[in-house]
């Protein structure tokens, strides 16, 4: 029934002074994220976009425009001729298709873009309703607040009409904002605030700390399954994994400071090596999946010592919600059941009874100084290994390493 999709663009339409660069990124991001639909046509005008079906099932283009940042919503049309005979016979089916209810108030709302069409929008809207209503029986008219709208838009090329309007996921077009480094354990915060990043245009890198062999490939294949999850709303579609060799750092920790610092001087560890690999790969900030007062290492003091150890922005996306919302984007987002998988993080099996909630800074320095981390550091960071994942083709961790795993993908 249906001839197109009406896309309508979001909170970009604030930005004045960027507009064209934002627009033109979000039109590649929905033509590259459409570009496995050989039948559609996409038409961009500066405040929407109509992808023209000719033929394609709406609903799997649904699906991939519900990973495109930058969209504040969307409506399936039907396109008819510029006749009130013809809008109405499709407008019956449509309203037909789309009652939920026996009893069901509606209105209709006319947009006159080709001023050829020899009479007002008020009057279109009348001759409308006037030949719709008896042919659909429990329609009622309500101007106010009506269960159902039925949109008539004439426009030169074409009359649609539509219903319904669907919410898209708001936020900035892929990747408009630069690019990050966010710091993804096996949780289920921190790819949830990978999302969260990317929503504001913030293309991502990833980087994992691992600690074999108190941490498994299961872990690592668990955090290769949260990234290709989240790789869905990327631009490309593709996500770069770093893993760095974290036990060695872990073990000297444990070994040379008074363990009640430990998660401390562990997390300024990693943000130490994360600095490290954003000066080197050109990435302007780190984002992390931290939340005040979660846990010891997430007090305000504690965030302050661990910050500390980089001048670069850290973006914390989730630092203001409660766990519940948090679990509600990472439901919507489809991490969630893969984040409760029970495979241990490095930072899970390396809690101290009792970690010190609010830090000195001069305490957890002179920690750190009865020990030289540097050349483990630079060893970490020489041995890191990089995975390229893509949204679209499951990788396995067993399968790269020819492991015989008794892991299911
Ligand atoms: P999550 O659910 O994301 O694991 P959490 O509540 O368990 O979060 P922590 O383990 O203290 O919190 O970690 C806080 C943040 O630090 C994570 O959200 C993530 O950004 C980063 N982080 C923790 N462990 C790792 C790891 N092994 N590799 C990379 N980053 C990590
Ligand atoms: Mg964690």
């Amino acid at each position: 029934m249906y001839d197109l999709i009406m896309v309508r663009y979001g909170e970009m339409t604030l930005k004045k002074k960027n507009y064209r660069h934002f627009l033109k990124q979000i039109n590649n991001n929905i033509k590259s994220k459409l570009k496995d639909f050989p039948n559609l046509r996409v038409e961009n005008t500066n405040f929407r976009s109509y992808i023209y079906l000719n033929g394609e099932d709406h609903v799997p283009v649904i699906d991939k425009l519900n990973t495109v940042f930058g969209l504040s919503s969307y409506s399936l049309c039907v396109k008819t001729e510029p006749d009130y005979d013809h809008i109405a016979d499709k407008a019956v089916e449509l309203i037909k298709a789309e009652k939920k209810k026996a009893i069901c108030t509606f209105k209709v709302e006319t947009k006159r873009g080709d001023k050829t069409f020899p009479a007002t929008s008020p009057i279109i809207t009348k001759e409308i309703a006037a030949r719709v209503l008896p042919r659909v029986s429990g329609l009622v008219v309500d101007v106010h607040n009506p269960d159902l709208t039925l949109h008539i838009d004439l426009r030169s090329e074409g009359t649609y009409i539509y219903v319904n309007s669907v919410k898209g996921l708001g936020g900035l077009p892929a990747a408009i904002s630069g690019k990050g480094l966010l710091l993804i354990s096996g949780g289920i915060d921190s790819p949830v605030a990978g999302f969260l990043a990317l929503k504001k245009g913030i293309d991502l890198v990833a980087l994992h700390f691992a600690s074999p062999p108190f941490t498994s490939d299961m872990a690592l294949q668990k955090v290769i399954d949260l990234l290709q999850e989240i790789a869905k709303f990327t631009a490309t579609g593709k996500i770069t994994l770093l893993v760095c060799p974290f036990t060695e750092i872990q073990d000297a920790i444990r070994k040379n400071v008074d363990n009640i610092y430990n998660i401390t001087i562990m997390r300024r560890h990693m943000y130490r090596i994360a600095d490290a690999v954003c000066r080197e790969r050109d990435l302007g900030l780190i984002v992390s999946g931290e939340s005040i007062g979660q846990v010891a290492s997430q007090t305000v003091e504690s965030l302050k010592v661990i910050n500390e150890v980089t001048n670069l922005p850290v973006i914390r996306p989730l630092a203001t919600y409660d766990k519940v919302e948090i679990i509600k984007t990472a439901r919507e987002i489809g991490t969630y059941d893969i984040s409760i998988r029970p495979y241990e993080d490095c930072c899970t099996i390396f809690v101290p009874e009792h970690p010190v909630i609010k830090p000195d800074a001069r305490k957890v320095e002179f920690q750190e100084s009865k020990f030289d981390f540097s050349e483990l550091i630079k060893k970490a960071l020489q041995n890191m290994e990089s995975y390229e994942l893509d949204s679209k083709t499951k990788f396995s961790i067993f399968e790269k390493m020819k492991i015989p795993g008794n892991y299911e993908i």
